[in-house]
């Protein structure tokens, strides 16, 4: 442990500590991760006393780097080579019931400790000269750590109708870590579900994008379906669960597909915003099934209802309403596209017309799309994989042919006007699409002289003089 606070920050605050008589421990997340050896930045410091007056006195002990105090919460933090520092005096926290905002009196660091969500994060390792890198770890958080489990140090009953913030974090650390939860933790979250009323949206979001963002975000979404808190956060995930059959014809249950599919796309992108595009693709299907006697269960036009349920969704969740909403609205409409052209004949101006629609964001629809391959039948897998190779092929020969991907119409709106002493008007706007389909479709290529004179014909068509 001692190994491993030896930067100058712990060494200050140590000596700081020791000269006003203080305790000050590192305690929380930064002494997990440091186990687990995750790397971290964070470094949390609780000091039996004031810790915005510790801070301060550091601060300077560092060099007067700049303090940022927090006197609402009663804490203070400042940046020191790449790490962000953060004290508080230690606490004693008591909660209403409406409220996940504890009152707080100074406490001990014993009191400090129990009011921590989880054994794991409620370790903390000495800073003063005496007993420096000596660890206090009431609740045996190492021994859970090493066995993989979350556990609340106190009833979990308790600890989570205080905050049932932590039931999210339960999940999202069991998702994080690779951990389990211990059975009377788990059974604290499917009594107290009903909590999670009080936890604002917000919050939540930020809980549900790290479980996104875990190496295999299925073990987070499972544990929120079993222990009944998804339908109070995506009524619509869970919505895609369950399988029905009408004359012994069943379709595949939509909710574990969904998941596969997001944890094949984690293997291949980090990107937060596909992931939540994975986890979305197929939200409408329970909205747009129907069973029709010859083709058996349809979703028609599932990517379309999905990609309008997303606003929604996203509105509900308070998570962003600009282009990474659109981002996520465009792999939802799209992504069927690459599928079927995988299944098909591949022709020049389907290619052209995906690559039109995508645009830039192309490489992360076919992403998806190979991720959306789940089937158990390997032969099948293997074929579509081998055809989606193919796809990417053309789309690279078509790309570098016609440059299509940021379309910019060859023949401005201003030079059609001014050819045909047209006023800004509808036929401006048709003349101009009869181009980019007549591009798409192949009749002409993506350059200026043939969509001039595409336009000139177009114009005669139409009875235009120039
Ligand atoms: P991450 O940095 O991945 O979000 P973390 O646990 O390392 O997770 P914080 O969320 O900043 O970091 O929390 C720091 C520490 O504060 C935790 O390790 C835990 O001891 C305590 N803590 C945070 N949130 C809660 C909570 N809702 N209830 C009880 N203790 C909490």
């Amino acid at each position: 442990m001692i190994k491993h606070i030896q930067s100058p920050v712990f060494k200050a605050i140590s000596q700081v500590a020791d000269r006003y008589d203080k305790e000050a421990y590192v305690v929380g997340g930064f002494v997990r991760d440091l186990i687990l050896k995750r790397p971290t930045t964070d470094i949390d410091v609780v000091v039996v006393g004031s810790g915005i007056e510790l801070a301060g006195a550091v601060a300077k002990k560092l060099g007067g780097v700049k303090v940022y105090v927090f006197k609402n919460f009663g804490t203070a933090m400042f940046k020191y080579q790449g790490l962000d520092v953060e004290f508080v005096g230690a606490r004693k926290e008591s909660y209403q019931r409406d409220s996940r905002k504890p009152i707080v009196e100074d406490g001990t660091l014993e009191d400090d400790q129990n009011r921590r969500d989880f054994t794991i994060n409620a370790l903390a390792l000495s800073l003063n000269e005496k007993s420096y890198g000596k660890l206090v770890d009431p609740f045996h958080g190492i021994r859970d750590l090493e066995a993989g489990i979350i556990r609340t140090p106190l009833d979990p009953m308790v600890t989570f109708s205080d905050d049932p913030l932590r039931m999210l974090r339960a999940i999202r650390f069991a998702a994080q870590l690779g951990f389990r939860i211990e059975e009377n933790t788990y059974e604290g979250i499917v009594s107290q579900k009903k909590r999670l009323e009080i936890v604002s949206k917000e919050r939540i979001s930020e809980e549900l994008n790290k479980i996104l963002l875990s190496k295999k975000p299925s073990v987070g979404f499972k544990l929120l379906e079993k222990t009944g808190l998804l339908p109070m956060i995506l009524p619509e995930l869970q919505a895609l669960k369950g399988v029905e059959k009408i004359n012994g014809i069943g379709h595949k249950d939509n909710f574990y597909h969904t998941l596969e599919v997001v944890d094949q796309l984690a293997e291949h992108s980090d990107d937060l915003w596909l992931r939540w595009a994975a986890l979305l693709h197929d939200i409408a299907k329970p909205r747009t099934k129907r069973f029709d006697p010859k083709l058996g269960w349809t979703f028609h036009s599932h990517n379309y209802v999905g990609k309008k349920m997303v606003p929604k969704i996203f509105n509900r969740l308070r998570l962003p309403q600009n282009d990474k909403m659109k981002f996520v609205q465009k792999m939802v409409e799209l992504h069927m596209r690459p599928i079927v052209l995988s299944e098909e004949e591949v022709t020049d101006s389907a290619i052209r017309r995906l690559l039109f629609d995508a645009g830039d964001d192309i490489e992360s629809l076919m992403t998806l799309c190979e991720a959306d391959i789940t089937s158990k039948n390997e032969v099948k897998v293997r074929k579509f994989l081998r055809n989606f190779k193919i796809v990417r092929q053309k789309l690279k020969e078509i790309e570098e042919k016609d440059r299509i991907r940021n379309f910019q119409p060859p023949v401005s709106g201003e030079e059609i006007m001014e050819t045909f002493g047209l006023p800004p008007c509808k036929i401006v706007g048709e003349i101009k699409a009869a181009i980019k389909e007549a591009i798409l479709e192949g009749t002409i290529h993506n350059e200026y002289e043939e969509a001039r004179n595409f336009m000139l014909q177009k114009g005669k068509e139409m009875g235009l003089k120039c």
